[in-house]
Parts: C-alpha cells; structure tokens; sequence
C-alpha cells in the first residue's frame, strides 16, 4: 500500500482528464459534481453540471430555488432524491453553518445526501483530510491491486478498503490521491474483466497482474434479477395542453410530476373507458406507443395512448411549451413526449 501514492501521484499530474469541477476546489462544485456523478456517466453529467451552476451559482442561491426549478435542472439525471437532498443540505449549511460549507468530516457526513463516499470526497479534495472515497471504481482498482477476492458488494469490505487507503494518504495531496484512485479506475482500470494494465502506473506492483487474475476482480455477488411492471400511460391532449399530476409523496419517484398512468397493460378500448372515468370526455384515440424504463430495481413496459379531450376533469393542464421549458419530468415519462408529434 505504501507504493500507491508514489506511484499514482505523478501519473495523475500528468493524465488527468480536464473535467470542469476539477477546477477548483470550491465545496459547492466537488459536492455537485459528486452527486450528479453518483450512477451517472462523466460526459452526461457536464452539461448538467454547468446549467446547474449557471442557474443556482452558489450555496444560497441553491437554499433558495423554488422546487420547480430545482427539478427541472435534475430532469434526465434521475434519482431525484438527490436533487432534493442537495436542497435541504444548502438550507442546513445556511441556518447551522452560516452559509459556508462545514470543514470538519462529521459535520459534512451528518448533512442528508451526503454517505461515506461523499464526505470522503469533498473532505479530503476541498480541505486535504486524509479521508478515503470509496466507489467501484476505487474498489476495483484496490482489489486487483492487493488480488484481494473480498466481495465488494459487502459493506464490511468497503470499510476494510477505506481504512487501508486512509493509512497511506499522503499529506498536504489528499486531494490529488482521492481523483488518482478515481481517475485510474474510469480510464485504465477498466470494469468488465478489460484493465488497460500496460498503460497502469501501478503495473509493476499489482498483484492481480502478476498472478494473472485481473479480470476475475472484483469479486461481487450477482444482483437479484430486476422486476418487470406493466404500466399504461395516458397522454391526454386538450388543444394544445397536456395533462399531469403529482405522484404520491412516498416511493419511486415521489412527489414529482407524471402523465397520468395506471398499472398494467391495457387495451385501447381500456384506456379510453379509464379516460371518460376520470371525466376526460375522449373524444379521439390518435396513436399508442411502447416504451420501456429501467430503474435500479424494477424495469416499467410501458404502453402509451395518446388522447384528445374534451373536459379537463380532475387533472393538471400544461401548455406543452410551459413543459419543455419549466416542468420537471421524469424521462419514464418525457420519453412520451419527446416522440410525439402532431
Ligand atoms: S495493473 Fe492492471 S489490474 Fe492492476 S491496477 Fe493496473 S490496470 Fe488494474
């Protein structure tokens, strides 16, 4: 372990990847960056990075945001809890710490949202904290790196990792070590059995390598098979408004906005009996669509009717530019949207 940091320090000088939240080290910018990475692609995440900030430039700003726009800001990232917690973090750090962000690791665990790996993060790249950020990533790496055959998917690993990292963090570039460990892990330690290992600064010194078994770690209990749910959607047109409502308050994706659906895969005639149950007065079926969303744990078919209306019955209307512009949809549902056309 002592090797690590020697090693990976002048390879990241010279590797890193020009990311824009690695331009500084400003609290709020780690920590955005941070969540909207959690489950999310690098190159997906820039865009949303920079809207972000444009639009909530700092802390307060951030306590401040009307829902609405905090959530438009999130659409397509999914996982909306995290946008939420980001929010509710901003309004503690305001009323507990006077606006700044807390430097010491219990105060940035303690605040919602924000695990292990987070407080990890910002702890050790923002105030230099010899504190481990633990991810697949860095899992990975440390377990081809020691051949270690632990499953990674146990927490007691992830601990054991943690505290073997923390013991060689090198001082005064706690931060520089935390990115190393994740930068090799996205681009030369490669997952699904494909390491980049002749371009690896820890070549020389990884046990997996020398004993051949790279691709069979990290070990990891397979995941249970994700459930499948029937669902049907109704897009429901009144001239040029769209119908929605508020999912329920608990639950996959809890409080948002939604096209109004219902479970199970109904037949055009179904849907159209549903319609006039709402008070919706159908009065055409214009087209059906299939799509599918997978969630971590469950996997929607989803089946859409496009219907226009006469009544407005019990629902919210949305003029479809006010949608695009200022309404927060989960993409289960805006990928209804994005395909249709009249
Ligand atoms: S040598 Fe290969 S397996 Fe070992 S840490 Fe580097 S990329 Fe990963």
């Amino acid at each position: 372990m002592n090797h690590l940091a020697p090693l990976l320090l002048p390879w990241f000088a010279g590797n890193k990847r020009d990311l824009p939240w690695r331009r500084d080290r400003e609290p709020y910018h780690v920590w955005l960056s941070e969540i909207m990475l959690q489950q999310t692609r690098v190159e997906a995440v820039r865009g949303y990075y920079s809207r972000f900030l444009q639009a909530l430039p700092d802390i307060a700003s951030l306590a401040e945001a009307p829902e609405d726009l905090l959530l438009k800001l999130w659409e397509g990232l999914g996982y909306y809890s995290r946008a939420r917690n980001l929010q509710k973090a901003a309004r503690i750090i305001r009323e507990l710490h006077g606006g700044s962000f807390p430097r010491d690791y219990a105060a940035i665990r303690a605040l919602p949202g924000i695990g292990d790996y987070t407080a990890g993060a910002i702890s050790s790249i923002c105030f230099d904290a010899p504190r481990a950020a633990v991810d697949g990533n860095v899992l990975r790496v440390l377990s081809r790196y020691r051949a270690d055959h632990g499953d990674i998917s146990l927490p007691q690993t992830k601990k054991a990792a943690a505290r073997a990292l923390e013991a060689v963090y090198p001082p005064e570039q706690c931060g520089d070590f935390t990115q190393a460990l994740m930068e090799l892990g996205a681009t030369v330690c490669l997952p699904n059995g494909a390491p980049l290992c002749e371009s690896c600064p820890l070549k020389a010194r990884c046990r997996a390598k020398a004993l051949g078994c790279q691709r069979e770690l990290p070990v990891k209990a397979p995941k249970k098979p994700r459930k499948s749910r029937a669902r049907t959607v109704l897009i429901l047109l009144l001239g040029e408004k769209i119908a929605l409502c508020r999912r329920p308050e608990t639950g996959l994706l809890a409080g948002l906005w939604q096209l109004p659906d219902t479970e199970g895969s109904l037949s055009a005639r179904e849907a159209l009996e549903l319609a006039e149950r709402w008070g919706l007065h159908p009065t055409q079926l214009l087209q059906m669509q299939e799509k599918r969303h997978v969630f971590t744990h469950v996997t929607w078919e989803m089946r859409g009717y496009y219907i226009r209306c006469s009544a407005e019955g019990e629902l919210s209307w949305f003029d479809r530019s006010l949608l695009q512009t200022q309404i927060g949809l989960p993409t289960a549902y805006r990928q209804f949207l994005d395909t249709f056309i009249v």
